[in-house]
């Protein structure tokens, strides 16, 4: 006997594109993990998207480096793929180290060969909107043969220094989906080109088990959009699910592990700083938080014909916000 709700998707707000492939997937019998992939997949395909995918603001030589993992709460196996180029989809990567491999994570030229290996089609990942966008950005820089300037590496500092001005641009973005089977299994996916003009090879949360992605059937789920290196530092998803684990109810677990990130010294900290993290409870209850109170969140049951919107639990960074 199965407590709670089954049959439910839930994620950031750019995964709506993606609900109803999942919950069509839940329909059919699939397995959360399924329905998971098929949602991050269509938004990793979705140009319009540029923080996921084909599409995805590149790094600070011009290529989209992309990130994805996937973790099953039944057997809390994992996998994942980090600065990544070539592959539109990500996910399905991911989930090929977690089945094949008796590793985790793979990175960068490694994971591009485990791949090519695979079988996996390769693609051009940069669009003509993303490449006009580095080029405004970055104009004059010659990233013909790939290797990392001095001079760039200023341009990158320059960035960083002004990374806050971007923030709410097309700097960021990132999609999770988190959903619940018949079975009361619990899958999360989550993937990202990461921040934009970012350096090669930098990792956010999204690649992290614990830090972007944290699944386990006995206690609930959850997964991070936002500024990956605070969710790095506070192994963020985790610490929503381990809250769970000790006793918190879902909008607890949130509020606590948001509250954790005032913590942080953090010299390149602005007031736009900005953290998103959506969760599922073991019996598939969802809610969202954020830093920010504009940001939204969406799931869908197999009941529903349709994704439903809801604002996120809003958690400032500073108090008095
Ligand atoms: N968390 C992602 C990263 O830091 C970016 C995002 O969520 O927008 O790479």
């Amino acid at each position: 006997m199965v407590n709670g709700q089954t049959g439910i998707v839930v994620g950031s707000a750019n995964a709506r594109i993606g609900l109803g492939a999942a919950v069509e997937v839940l329909r059919n019998g699939g397995s959360a993990m399924d329905a998971a992939i098929a949602a991050v997949r269509l938004v990793e395909d979705n140009l319009e998207d540029n923080g996921v995918g084909t599409g995805g603001i590149p790094n600070i030589l011009g290529q989209v480096e992309l990130d994805a993992t996937v973790m099953d709460g039944r057997t809390l196996a994992a996998g994942s793929v980090g600065a990544i180029k070539g592959y539109p989809n990500p996910i399905d990567i991911a989930r090929k180290v977690m089945e094949v491999t008796p590793h985790v994570m793979l990175v960068g030229e490694g994971a591009e060969l485990f791949a090519r290996k695979h079988g996996f089609q390769q693609a051009e990942l940069l669009t003509d909107e993303a490449r006009d966008s580095w080029k405004s950005r970055l104009d004059g820089l010659d990233a013909a043969d790939g290797s990392v300037y001095e001079d760039q590496y200023q341009l990158f500092m320059g960035a960083v220094r002004d990374w806050q001005k971007m923030l709410h641009e097309e700097i960021y973005g990132t999609t999770n989906v988190i959903a619940r089977d018949a079975s009361g299994d619990i899958a999360c996916a989550v993937s990202t080109s990461g921040w934009g003009f970012k350096w090669p090879g930098r990792l956010g949360d999204s690649p992290i088990i614990g830090a972007g992605n944290y699944a386990d059937n006995r206690f609930g789920s959850a997964a991070c959009t936002g500024r990956g290196e605070m969710a790095i530092r506070a192994a963020s998803a985790y610490s929503v699910v381990s809250n769970m684990r000790h006793g918190m109810n879902l909008e607890e677990a949130l509020r606590t592990s948001m509250t954790d990130l005032r913590h942080m010294v953090d010299p390149f900290a602005e007031r736009s700083n900005v953290m998103n993290i959506v969760a599922m409870d073991r019996e598939g209850n969802v809610l969202a938080a954020s830093t920010s109170d504009e940001s939204k969140y969406v799931f869908q049951t197999v009941e529903m014909d349709c994704y439903e919107e809801q604002p996120r639990l809003h958690v400032p960074l500073q108090t008095g916000q």
